[in-house]
């Protein structure tokens, strides 16, 4: 049928990849992928040939109306990134907000997405969760954004490049204290691993290790429920009862 089709695609192993999601990018007419280079690969390991459009964040301004024009000609197109699922930390909420607006359909073939996946193996509690995306490069915006959370009742999910890491461990330690936390890197690929401490022994960790190579994701636990009000004044009570 025609309309968008946003499909999710591996995180590192190709094995991840859903019967659905190569479905769907065998019968659509084209493809827009954040990089043609690398979704080019994905297609020739699938034996799939298939015309490709770039769409991004500098090009979708110009993009979306070509692409509405075609899904209004009854073209099936399919969004897909570089690795993992569309729109989480990757192009493509202002073209599916677009899409609807013109009455199309948005079909959502799942697949995997590193924060899931991260928090799948995390041990930390999934009950709440804030997925954060990125944080900020400078250390002071980075503290703030932390700070921003210091009170939230979820944990705390997050991208970061390898090349920041320690730095914003150190952050993060220093704002949230030693909560549980969880450092998932290369996951589903070779050197898959998850580190699970308090956020300041992690920081520790990797300000001395220095750091570590490939994709990561951090996870941190939730603020601790504080004592609710007059519990205090129970206590006493209770202990004055007690004498
Ligand atoms: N849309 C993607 C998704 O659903 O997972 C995320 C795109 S974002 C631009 C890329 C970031 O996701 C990486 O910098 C890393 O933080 C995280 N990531 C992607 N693949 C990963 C993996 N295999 N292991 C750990 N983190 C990963």
């Amino acid at each position: 049928a025609p309309g968008l089709y946003v499909v999710a695609t591996p995180i590192g192993n190709l094995g991840d990849m859903t019967d659905r999601a190569k479905a769907v990018l065998a019968q659509v007419d084209l493809i827009a992928c954040e990089d043609t280079r690398v979704t080019q690969k994905l297609l020739s390991y699938l034996m799939i040939r298939k015309p490709m459009l770039p769409y991004h964040e500098h090009n979708g301004p110009a993009m979306r109306p070509k692409l509405l024009e075609k899904l209004a000609g009854g073209a099936r197109i399919a969004l897909v990134s570089d690795a993992g699922t569309p729109l989480i930390s990757d192009p493509g909420f202002k073209l599916v907000d677009a899409v609807c607006e013109a009455g199309h359909k948005v079909t959502p073939i799942p697949g995997p997405s590193a924060a899931i996946t991260a928090l799948s193996v995390a041990g930390l509690p999934t009950d709440r969760f804030l997925f954060m995306g990125f944080p900020p490069p400078k250390s002071s915006a980075r503290r703030d954004w932390f700070e921003a959370e210091k009170a939230t009742r979820a944990s705390l999910v997050f991208y970061e490049s390898a090349r920041r890491l320690p730095e914003t461990l150190r952050d993060a330690a220093d704002v949230l204290g030693a909560r549980p936390a969880a450092v998932a890197r290369e996951l589903t690929k070779k050197f898959e691993e998850v580190r699970r401490d308090d956020l300041i022994s992690l920081a520790n960790h990797y300000e001395a290790a220095g750091a570590p190579k490939g994709e990561i994701v951090v996870v941190i636990g939730a603020a601790e429920e504080k004592a609710p009000a007059g519990t205090a004044i129970d206590a006493d009570k209770a202990l004055k009862l007690a004498l």
